[in-house]
Parts: C-alpha cells; sequence; structure tokens
C-alpha cells in the first residue's frame, strides 16, 4: 500500500472517473466495488482523505459514526434485511490495496467466517 493521498478514490469523488455512486453527503461518498465480493459489495469513504484506520485521530471520532451510520443506511437501501458484513481493511497486513479509509458492505450471501 503506498502512502499517497491522491488515490482512486480521490479520483471518484471529484468525478474525474466513473464509479457507479449509490449515495453521497457532505461528509461521505458510497459507490459499488468494481470486483464485486458478494451479490451487493459497495464501499463508503469519507471525502476527507484518511488514508487507513490506523491514521484517524480523535478529531475524527464524528466522521467515523458517521461513515458507519451511512454504511448501515446504504445497506438498508440496498435491501440487506437479512444482515450484512462491514469490513474495514487496514495497512499491509490488512490486505488494504487503495490509501484511502473505505469500509466495505458486503451482503447478499452467507459469509464465511473467520475471514482469510
Ligand atoms: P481494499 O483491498 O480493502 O483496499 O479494497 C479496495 C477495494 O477497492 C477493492 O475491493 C477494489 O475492488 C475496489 N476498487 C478499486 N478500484 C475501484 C474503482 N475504480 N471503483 C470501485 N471500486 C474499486
Amino acid at each position: 500500500m503506498s502512502e499517497t493521498t491522491d488515490t482512486i478514490f480521490s479520483k471518484i469523488i471529484r468525478r474525474e472517473i466513473p464509479a457507479d455512486i449509490v449515495y453521497e453527503d457532505n461528509l461521505a461518498l458510497a459507490f459499488k466495488d468494481i470486483h464485486p465480493q458478494a451479490p451487493i459489495h459497495i464501499l463508503v469513504i469519507p471525502k476527507k482523505p484518511i488514508v487507513k484506520l490506523s491514521d484517524a485521530e480523535s478529531q475524527d471520532h464524528a466522521l467515523l459514526g458517521h461513515l458507519l451510520l451511512t454504511a448501515k443506511r446504504v445497506a438498508e437501501e440496498a435491501g440487506l434485511k437479512n444482515g450484512y458484513r462491514v469490513v474495514i481493511n487496514t495497512g499491509d497486513d490488512g490486505g488494504q490495496t487503495v490509501s484511502h479509509l473505505h469500509l466495505h458492505i458486503l451482503g447478499g450471501r452467507q459469509l464465511n467466517w473467520p475471514p482469510g
């Protein structure tokens, strides 16, 4: 994971590259993952370019809460009545590949545990 704040997700926020956007407000954006790992796979990102969860600071506490509530809202709007999973891959060992904090919403099938 390269530590840059100008990532493909920043370009999606700025509408420089296309994405299938399902929700937007002044703090967050949600769009469909380009390589879905489940029938529903949506990413929720902050517009603030926080690189990863471990870089978030105490001043971000309201934003982090907003991202979780946005994930809940997006999951409801996607029809995930039977449950879903929210995942935040963090850093290299966490499997993070895009250096802009993002929540994965995965659903529409029975998900396995533990993840790999
Ligand atoms: P992570 O491995 O947690 O960093 O997840 C990054 C996610 O971003 C992966 O699931 C990718 O499929 C997804 N992704 C990468 N580029 C795009 C894109 N242009 N539009 C939508 N999703 C993307």
